[in-house]
């Protein structure tokens, strides 16, 4: 929140359906993957190669992906400090509403700065699992995926981070990621065994195969 809340005289209503039952109904548990790292480090990339194997394993998903949320939601912001905070604020609430509703959320996001980060983790506590994408800015700068590196050293685009703006790269991540020195499939195989062993997700190896022979493949 920027400012004081000012939707005063508003009184909760409570679900008649719960999250658990949501959760139930899905047979996987709810949780948000927040990818973090500069620009080309492979958050976007992870984030959707996750969500396929998830989805091709019968969880259900949904990518909140920084350019996607900037056209619409969050249209209305820069990337002045200020304005980066109230961006992941949005987001952090909506990851946190898609949890409710039983969603897997990835969500990729540079998010350079640890105190913003920390926000999302305290709004969504245990269901936060910050995800460091880490790949040096050369390797990151000679990507350019986006050709926006080489915009921002032509002085085209003005805080950029790892050029213009800071990079805070979290201290004690869940997962670190060395995506400049392992493959994509080797991360997502990480991340996969990540949720398999601390989240009781139950994704088979070749989850393809055993979605179309019809396999519930997770367990709460
Ligand atoms: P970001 O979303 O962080 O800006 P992208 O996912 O758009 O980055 O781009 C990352 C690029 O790096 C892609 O071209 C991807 O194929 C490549 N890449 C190489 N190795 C990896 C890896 N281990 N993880 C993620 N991306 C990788």
């Amino acid at each position: 929140m920027t400012g004081p809340l000012r939707s005063t005289n508003t009184v909760y209503h409570a679900p008649l359906v719960a999250r658990s039952d949501r959760q139930q109904l899905n047979q996987h548990p709810a949780v948000t993957l927040w990818f973090t790292g500069l620009s080309g480090a492979g958050k976007s990339t992870l984030a959707h190669a996750v969500a396929e194997r998830l989805h091709r394993a019968a969880c259900r998903t949904y990518v909140l992906d920084g350019d996607n949320v900037r056209h619409g939601l969050c249209g209305d912001l820069g990337f002045s400090p200020e304005d980066r905070h109230e961006n992941l604020r949005r987001i952090g609430e909506v990851a946190k509403l898609m949890v409710d509703a039983g969603l897997v959320v990835l969500a990729a996001f540079i998010s350079p700065m640890r105190a913003d980060r920390d926000g999302v983790r305290s709004l969504l506590g245990k269901d936060f699992i910050e995800i460091y994408c880490g790949c040096p800015l050369e390797v990151c700068e000679s990507r350019d995926v986006k050709g926006m590196y080489a915009r921002a050293r032509a002085g085209e685009i003005a805080q950029f981070t790892g050029i213009s703006a800071p990079y805070e790269p979290p201290a004690t991540p869940e997962l670190l990621l060395d995506t400049a020195g392992t493959t994509v499939d080797e991360c997502v195989n990480t991340v996969l065994d990540f949720l398999c062993q601390h989240f009781n997700f139950n994704i088979p190896p070749d989850a393809e195969r055993d979605h179309e022979a019809g396999t519930a493949a997770t367990a709460i």
